[in-house]
């Protein structure tokens, strides 16, 4: 079961010579979308895909008519001020500007003297959000992370009898998603001490990112219909960087019976690329369920799903903080995880997430949740980290942390890498939290 093609092969290098070092997030394999035009201009965002230190325009390229045929209806779609149209369009379109463009980019490519002119450095480039996001939910898959946030909130309760058999999630909120470079104040609202009486109300002093992957929809379902578990990769177009900001104490008090709320809407971060899934083909690797737990229902169930359900994307998350920059000192690494430990698989997510019959429309995304593997190091979030606030974190220059402080700066990678294939990676996203209002 390969979805595997001549984009992803090793061997190929783009007359784009920064794409070739070896260490660029964006190869001639990659190839991934964004929107963006020259930064402090009043250009018009359009779509954009990224080679080695470059952006091929996608604009001026429909205008040049080089491409025709399905590849041509993709990049004049991909023109737009966002991508919604081109991502609804589905993977014949996808695949074949796709191909197109790993043609036109490669080493000795007829194409050269028409698109080198295109070519705008990610230097020059700003970034709006890929697309309209018109629904955003969020997913809470990795088990490593339910149970250890389900032990600080519930010492004697911590994984609930449902989350081994229903992908669980709730429905987010898109307005306060914004793209890398976002800034927001500290949030403000009601927490409540477990020894208090009642309530106070005040800036938040437990603030938290979450490392998650943002997945976007595509092609989207009829509301009333389905999308069956091996039909997902015809709706999924592609991966993001997910910093999924949360106030722990707002959280703590809020959440239950209907779950998050003002602890999360505040603000989300995306990075400014999307990874497209076909893009992922080589890294995605298998799924399976531990014997011991429940085995999924019909409906999420499938040898597929057991083959090349999971992704291989190693992730990380850095803090910089305000004294760092004053010193000139790089932000300080504090934990790495990858995707693959996901106890439910995108496929599983969309299937279910559609089951009932809801709809997704293109550029809906969905949150992964926040993806802390096995071990301690590889925690997803600071409140698991410092063990819920009650071990600070030492940063490379001395400075310590439970939870993050104003003037913080967020910023998480994420790459791919197997033998025989390309490295491939998503840039970064970061955001920096400015004081209350
Ligand atoms: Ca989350």
């Amino acid at each position: 079961m390969s979805l595997i093609n001549e984009t992803h092969d090793l061997a190929l290098k783009s007359w784009v010579t920064s794409a070739n070092t070896g260490t660029s997030d964006f190869p001639i394999q990659n190839l991934p979308f964004a929107t963006f035009r020259r930064r402090g201009s009043n250009e018009a965002f359009r779509g954009g895909v990224a080679i080695g230190d470059q952006i091929v325009d996608l604009k001026a390229l429909a205008a040049s008519g080089l491409f025709r045929e399905l590849a041509g209806e993709a990049l004049e779609a991909a023109s737009d001020t966002t991508l919604n149209r081109f991502m609804g369009l589905g993977q014949a379109h996808w695949s074949a500007l796709r191909l197109a463009l790993s043609r036109a980019l490669r080493e000795n490519a007829n194409e050269q003297a028409n698109i080198e002119p295109l070519l705008i450095a990610q230097a020059e480039a700003e970034y709006d959000l890929p697309c309209h996001i018109g629904d955003y939910t969020d997913f809470y898959t990795s088990i490593y992370h339910a149970t250890a946030v389900g032990k600080l909130f519930r010492p004697d309760n911590p994984l609930l009898p449902n989350y081994k058999w229903v992908p669980i999630g709730y429905h987010g909120r898109s307005s306060s998603i914004g793209v890398s470079g976002q800034t927001f104040p500290r949030p403000k609202g009601q927490t409540k001490a477990p020894d208090a009486e009642a309530p106070s109300f005040g800036p938040c002093k437990r603030l938290d990112y979450e490392l998650e992957m943002g997945i976007y929809l595509g092609k989207g379902n009829d509301l009333g219909d389905s999308i069956a578990l091996d039909d997902t990769d015809n709706h999924v177009f592609g991966f993001c960087l997910f910093n999924d900001w949360s106030a722990r104490d707002l959280q703590a008090w809020e959440y239950q019976p209907l779950g998050p709320f003002l602890a999360k809407n505040f603000a989300s971060t995306v990075s400014p690329w999307v990874v497209t899934n076909e893009a992922l083909a080589p890294y995605r690797t298998t799924w399976t369920r531990d014997a011991n737990d429940p085995q999924p229902l019909d409906y999420l169930e499938s040898n597929k799903n057991r083959e090349i359900g999971s992704y291989d994307i190693i992730m990380d998350v850095a803090i910089e903080t305000e004294t760092m920059r004053k010193n000139g000192l790089s932000a300080s690494v504090v934990s790495q995880s990858s995707f693959k430990h996901s106890y439910w698989t995108v496929a599983q997510m969309v299937a279910h997430h559609t089951v009932n019959g809801c709809n997704f429309k293109p550029g809906d995304m969905i949150g992964s949740g926040t993806q802390s593997g096995p071990e301690h190091e590889e925690a997803g979030s600071l409140l698991e980290l410092s063990r819920g606030g009650k071990e600070a974190i030492t940063l490379n220059n001395g400075e310590k942390r439970t939870f993050l402080e104003d003037g913080d700066k967020v910023i998480m990678r994420g790459w791919c890498e197997k033998a025989g294939f390309a490295r491939i990676g998503f840039g970064h996203v970061e955001s920096t939290i400015l004081p209350a209002k």
